[in-house]
């Protein structure tokens, strides 16, 4: 089992132009949950490069629950997405969800993005197996610890071990409150059992912009090698789950206690 730390005892660090992740690497990915213009995601990126930032998240392919909803700006979003990162000399993560779309993402992007959604699409897993780029595998919403082990076995077999796993958040018996529950626990659990970065994504854990930080902070402290954090100027005006987006300001502060807190542990 490749994704074993039988198989590989020593964390793995993977590089990208701009950002090391993995190992005692902290990474924070930042941006707005789409991309809306080719101005905005520059401005969002400008914000959150200061705040600490390496990587700049966006989706120009939206996995929306509605189809009547915004579905993302396709290539156009992906063109302003690679520009804005270029400009700032950041590297960018998008999400792929369909096969048919592995080559004309991978022309734009740093990193491949799976989605909840998507983690046991295994025949895309399968075509990211095949390119020689990072990959951040987020946890299925229902899916086991092993089950994400499994899925990132569909992309390491096909011989690419460059495999970011994120913890997203699952469904439990209760998410009134927020969006999914952060499974903390899957973190410390999932580095003990891979040497793949393991990595949160807070937003779409909770769901609501006033929990983001405490539940980014409470990953962090249990061992997450960074942070995904969706943020938007105008949270009311996102295209998309502007309920979850921190403002610029609000993501500057929430950096500033992750790094208090990694000097902490
Ligand atoms: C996202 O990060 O834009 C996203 C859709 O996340 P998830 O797959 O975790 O819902």
């Amino acid at each position: 089992i490749k994704s074993s730390r039988d198989f590989h005892p020593e964390d793995t660090i993977i590089k990208t132009k701009h950002s090391i992740i993995g190992g005692d690497h902290f990474v924070f990915m930042a941006g707005p949950d789409s991309i809306e213009s080719a101005e905005h995601v520059l401005e969002m990126g400008k914000d959150v490069q200061l705040a600490g930032a390496t990587i700049l998240r966006g989706g120009a392919f939206k996995p929306r629950t509605s189809p009547y909803s915004f579905q993302g700006n396709g290539e156009d979003g992906l063109k302003a997405h690679r520009q804005a990162a270029d400009t700032l000399q950041m590297d960018m993560v998008t999400e792929i969800l369909d096969t048919r779309d592995v080559d004309l993402v991978d022309q734009y992007t740093d990193i491949f993005q799976v989605g909840t959604r998507n983690m046991q699409n295994f025949a895309l897993l399968k075509a990211l197996g095949q390119k020689n780029k990072p990959v951040v595998l987020k946890r299925g919403m229902s899916a086991t610890i092993d089950d994400l082990l499994n899925a990132a076995e569909y992309i390491a077999a096909g011989g690419n071990d460059q495999i970011i796993l994120m913890e997203r958040g699952i469904r439990t018996f209760d998410n009134k409150y927020t969006r999914n529950t952060m499974d903390v626990s899957a973190i410390p659990v999932l580095k003990s059992l891979t040497h793949y970065p393991v990595i949160a994504d807070s937003s779409h854990a909770a769901g609501v912009s006033k929990f983001v930080e405490p539940i980014g902070l409470a990953a962090v402290a249990a061992g997450a090698q960074g942070l995904m954090t969706e943020i938007h100027d105008h949270p009311k005006e996102a295209f998309v789950d502007g309920a979850q987006a921190l403002t610029p300001e609000q993501f500057k502060q929430l950096a500033d206690k992750v790094r208090r807190v990694r000097t902490a542990i």
